[in-house]
């Protein structure tokens, strides 16, 4: 089964954090142990795990990704939001979190993070959880 929860950006870019979200998702499940998979179906919106402490640490990140892959450049794709889809690529539209006692096993700093690139939009986040072998 997969669950999937909705959110609603407000920013052309951002990062949310849905660390919470998918915990809840887990616990759902009533899976103890396992793997928890995080999946973004979109080509302009990515998933990363980094520092929650300081909501520095994503506004820096994001910072320099904006940086690194410019709004203007001679792109090719009519749509124009090539650097939503570059800076989707570069961080990736899944990532996998241990599941150990029912709990994400996230580190003391860690947080799951929805990568926002071309909103406000409306976005979708599933979470699969397999349990592990018997
Ligand atoms: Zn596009």
């Amino acid at each position: 089964m997969i669950q999937t929860f909705q959110l609603r950006t407000t920013q052309q870019t951002e990062f949310i954090e849905i660390t919470d979200g998918v915990q809840e998702a887990v616990k759902k499940t009533g899976i103890e142990n396992g793997l928890c998979i995080i999946f973004v179906p979109h080509t302009t919106a990515a998933i990363t795990i980094n520092e929650h402490a300081d909501p520095s640490v994503s506004r820096d990140i994001l910072m320099e990704l904006n940086k690194m892959v410019p709004l203007s450049d001679h792109y090719r794709h009519l749509e124009g939001n090539s650097p939503a889809h570059i800076k989707s690529t570069l961080l990736g539209c899944s990532q996998i979190v241990p599941v150990e006692k029912g709990r994400l096993a996230l580190g003391t700093w860690q947080g799951i993070f929805f990568c926002e690139f071309d909103g406000p939009r409306s976005r979708k986040v599933h979470i699969k959880v397999i349990p592990e072998e018997r």
